[in-house]
C-alpha cells in the first residue's frame, strides 16, 4: 500500500476531507473511533477455510492469468500455501503493474472472504501485501486493525495514521477525579488506546455492543461534557433578564380561573404553578410543556398569558398553521371577552386595515394578547412590551428559541414557553435539548373514555361506512382522513375531493365537508365553524386536521391508507376523538401488502393509547435527528451515548455536572474544551 503523506496545513486532497469531518484538533481525531476492526494478527492455512469466513495467508504464486483485455480484463491468481494447498484469487479490476508484480514464485500476504467457487476455494479481491524476497514472513500486528468511518477521498490508510498521530500528539491526561467517574472504568488514555487497538483476544461482541469498559468510559464522558455544556449554557441564560411577571390576586388569571366551567386537574394545576414560578422571576424562562392530546394545554396558555396581562405586559401566542391559531384564537376570546380583554388576531389571510389596526394596536401596546401564525407574528408584528411568547406544537426548539429572543428589546428578553402534544421522552429531554425546563401533564380531564383503536383491511370499508352512519345517526360526528401523497399534492387533494364525492354518495342525508390544504383560509375557517356547529357531520380532510383541532363531539376517527402516516402523526389524528364523554373509536385503514415499518406503526396504534409510549416507539423508528428535526444540522447528536441504552448513566451525569459546576470550575472547563473544543455552540442552538 502507497505510503501517505502527513496532515499537510494546506488541506488539500486528504486533509481537506479530514478538516470537513471536523477532525484536525488532535484530540477530536483521537475520539474519532474505528467502526469495526479486522483481526490480522493470526494467519491460516487453506485447509482450514470455510466459506463466508475472513482469512489471512502467507502464500506464493503459482499460476497468474490475465483473461480478457483492457478495463473488463480479469486477473486470475492461483496461489499455495506453505502445506501446497491451493485457492484462487479473483480481481475484476486491477493494474497492470499488479498483474506484473504478483508473479509466479511470488510471496503475498492475501486477506479476504472466503468463498466457495465453482473450482475449489476462491477470494475475490483479497487485500494483498507483496512480501520481500529477503523477509518471507514478517511478523504480524499483535492487535486488531481499525477501520474507521471515512468518505470519498479520504483513504483508510490516511485516516489510520491521522488518528495515530492525534492520539501521541492529544493532551489526555486525567482531569476528572476519580470520583467523578462511576468505579471500575479505564483512564481515557488507555480507554481509547484500547478502542483504537484492541488486542488480539479483544471480546468483540462486548466491543460491538458498546458495553466494555473502554466504551463506558467515553459514554459517560460524552454524557458528562454535554452536561456540563447544557449546565453553562443555563447559567449564561441565568445573567440575561426578563420581565418578572407576578401575578397579583383579583386579576385576570383569577377572574379566568373562577368563570372556568372547569376545575383544573392536579396535572394542570402543578404545571402551572411550575409557569407562574418561572414567570414570576427574573430571568428568561425556557419550559417545554408537554401532554398528550387532549391533556388540556390551552387552558395554561391562557393562564400563564394573563399572568403577563395582569402584571402590564404583552404575550403573543403562535401556533404553526392558521387552523391551529384560530382555534386558540376562539378559545381565548371566549376566555377572555367576558373579561374585557381584547385579542388580536394575526394570519396571513388577514390583511388591510383591520390588520393594520391590531398591529398599531400592538405597537402602542394597547392589546396585551396576539394570537396568530407563528410567520406572521414573529415577521410582522412590533410589541411594546412583550412578556411572553407561547409557541405551540414547535418541535424546533433552537428556532423558536432564537426568534423569541429576536422579540426582546431593552436588554428584557420575553419568558418562552413552547407546547408540544408530542411527549418528548425523558432521556432525549435530558440530552437533546439544551437548556429547556420540562412540565408534563401526565393526566387527561376527567370524563374521557379510551378510544378503541381498529386496524382493517381496506376491502371493508362498506362496513366502515355503515359505522360512520350510525355514529352521525346517533348525533355524533366524525372524521375521514386521507393521506397526504408526498411526490404530488395535485394527486393528494384529487384523492381527498374523490373520497368527498365517494362519501357524499354513499352517505344521503349526511352533511359532509371538505377541508384540505389548498382551500383558501376563508374557507378553511368556515368549513371548520360548520363541522364545530355540527351543521357538517363528517369532515374529509387531509392532514391539515392534524394539530389541535378540536370537537368534542366528534367520535369516529377514520384513517385511509394508515400505513403511510407517522407514527406520531397517527396519534396526535387519533387524539382528535375521545375529547367528549362518547365512546369513540380511531380505524386505521390500510391496503396490504404492508411494509415491515407499516406494520410496526400500526402495531404500536394498537397496543397503546399512551403518547408516551408512541413517542418512545417512533423514536426507536425513527432515531432521534430525525425525531427532532435536528438531523440536517447535526446539533446535539452524541455520538457515543444513546439516551435510550445508557439511561442509568444520565442522573449520575447530570448530578456531576451540577457538582463540579460548583466546586470544580476549571475542571469543568476544561473537560467541556477537550470535548467540544471551538464547536460549542451547538448547546445553544
Ligand atoms: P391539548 O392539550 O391537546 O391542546 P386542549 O387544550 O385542546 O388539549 O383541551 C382539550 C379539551 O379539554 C378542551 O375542550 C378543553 O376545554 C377541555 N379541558 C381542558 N382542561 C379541562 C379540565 N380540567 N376539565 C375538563 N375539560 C378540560
Ligand atoms: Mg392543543
Amino acid at each position: 500500500m502507497p505510503a501517505s503523506p502527513p496532515p499537510s496545513p494546506t488541506r488539500s486532497g486528504p486533509a481537506l476531507a479530514l478538516a470537513k469531518l471536523g477532525l484536525t484538533r488532535p484530540e477530536a481525531l483521537a475520539l474519532h473511533l474505528p467502526l469495526r476492526w479486522e483481526d490480522e494478527t493470526r494467519l491460516t492455512h487453506v485447509a482450514r477455510l470455510l466459506p463466508g469466513q475472513t482469512a489471512q495467508l502467507d502464500v506464493t504464486v503459482a499460476v497468474n492469468r490475465v483473461a480478457g483485455h483492457g478495463a473488463r480484463s480479469v486477473l486470475h491468481l492461483t496461489v499455495t500455501d506453505a502445506a501446497g494447498d491451493a485457492l484462487a484469487l479473483r480481481f475484476l479490476r486491477h493494474y497492470p503493474n499488479q498483474a506484473k508484480a504478483w508473479a509466479v514464485g511470488r510471496r503475498l500476504r492475501v486477506r479476504g472472504e472466503v468463498r466457495g467457487g465453482l473450482l475449489g476455494l476462491e477470494m475475490v479481491h483479497p487485500t494483498v501485501r507483496l512480501l520481500a524476497e529477503d523477509d518471507p514472513a514478517p511478523p504480524l500486528p499483535t492487535t486488531l486493525t481499525p477501520v474507521y468511518p471515512a468518505s470519498a477521498g479520504l483513504p483508510q490508510a490516511y485516516v489510520r495514521k491521522a488518528v495515530e498521530a492525534g492520539l501521541a500528539r492529544a493532551e489526555l491526561a486525567e482531569i476528572l477525579p476519580p470520583q467523578a467517574l462511576p468505579a471500575g472504568l479505564p483512564t481515557l488514555r488507555a480507554a481509547l488506546a484500547y478502542l483504537h487497538h484492541p488486542p488480539a483476544d479483544a471480546p468483540l461482541a462486548a466491543l460491538a455492543e458498546r458495553s466494555h469498559p473502554a466504551w463506558q468510559r467515553l459514554i459517560f464522558e460524552e454524557l458528562l461534557a454535554q452536561q456540563l455544556s447544557q449546565w453553562q449554557a443555563r447559567r449564561e441564560r441565568e445573567q440575561r433578564r426578563a420581565p418578572a411577571l407576578a401575578g397579583c390576586t383579583g386579576g385576570a388569571h383569577d377572574a379566568l380561573l373562577a368563570a372556568l366551567p372547569f376545575a383544573l386537574t392536579p396535572a394542570q394545576q402543578r404545571v402551572a404553578d411550575e409557569i407562574s414560578t418561572d414567570l414570576a422571576r427574573t430571568r428568561p424562562m425556557h419550559r417545554l410543556l408537554q401532554g398528550d392530546v387532549g391533556a388540556g394545554k390551552t387552558v395554561v396558555a391562557a393562564l400563564a398569558a394573563l399572568r403577563a396581562v395582569d402584571a402590564g405586559w404583552q404575550c403573543a401566542l403562535m401556533a404553526p398553521t392558521e387552523i391551529l391559531a384560530e382555534q386558540h384564537f376562539g378559545k381565548l376570546r371566549e376566555w377572555l371577552a367576558p373579561l374585557g380583554l381584547p385579542v388580536a388576531w394575526l394570519t396571513g389571510s388577514r390583511k388591510g386595515r383591520a390588520r393594520a389596526a391590531q398591529v398599531e394596536a400592538l405597537a402602542s401596546g394597547a392589546t396585551l394578547i396576539a394570537v396568530g401564525t407563528q410567520a406572521v407574528i414573529q415577521e410582522g408584528v412590533r410589541f411594546a412590551r412583550l412578556g411572553l411568547a407561547i409557541v405551540d406544537e414547535q418541535h424546533r426548539f433552537g428556532v423558536a428559541q432564537r426568534l423569541a429572543l429576536r422579540q426582546g428589546e431593552g436588554g428584557m428578553e420575553p419568558h418562552l414557553l413552547m407546547m408540544s402534544a408530542t411527549p418528548i421522552p425523558r432521556t432525549l429531554a435530558m440530552t437533546q435539548l439544551a437548556d429547556v425546563d420540562v412540565s408534563t401533564i401526565d393526566q387527561l380531564p376527567p370524563g374521557r373514555t379510551p378510544i378503541l383503536t381498529k386496524v382493517l383491511d381496506d376491502a371493508r370499508r362498506p362496513q366502515v361506512i355503515a359505522r360512520v352512519r350510525a355514529q352521525i345517526e346517533a348525533g355524533r360526528q366524525a372524521y375521514w382522513v386521507c393521506p397526504l401523497i408526498e411526490e404530488s399534492e395535485t394527486l393528494d387533494l384529487q384523492t381527498a375531493i374523490a373520497t368527498h364525492a365517494d362519501l357524499c354518495a354513499a352517505l344521503p342525508g349526511i352533511q359532509v365537508g371538505l377541508l384540505h390544504g389548498r382551500l383558501k383560509a376563508a374557507d378553511k375557517a368556515a368549513v371548520m365553524q360548520a363541522f364545530e356547529a355540527n351543521r357538517i357531520q363528517l369532515l374529509v380532510a387531509t392532514t391539515v386536521v392534524e394539530v389541535g383541532v378540536d370537537v368534542p363531539n366528534a367520535s369516529l376517527m377514520i384513517i385511509e391508507h394508515a400505513e403511510r402516516f407517522g407514527l406520531a402523526q397517527l396519534h396526535q389524528l387519533r387524539g382528535r376523538v375521545g375529547r367528549g364523554t362518547a365512546a369513540s373509536a380511531c380505524v386505521l385503514l390500510h391496503t396490504p401488502p404492508l411494509s415491515p415499518a407499516g406494520r410496526e406503526r400500526l402495531r404500536a396504534m394498537l397496543e397503546t393509547g399512551d403518547g408516551f409510549e408512541i413517542a418512545r416507539r417512533d423514536l426507536a423508528l425513527r432515531g432521534p435527528g430525525e425525531w427532532l428535526g435536528t438531523r440536517q444540522s447535526g446539533a446535539g447528536i452524541l455520538r457515543f451515548a444513546e439516551p435510550e441504552r445508557d439511561a442509568d448513566w444520565l442522573d449520575q451525569a447530570r448530578a456531576t455536572a451540577i457538582h463540579l459546576w460548583q466546586h470544580h470550575p476549571a475542571i469543568a472547563r476544561a473537560q467541556v474544551a477537550r470535548w467540544f473544543g471551538a464547536e460549542l455552540n451547538w448547546a445553544r442552538a
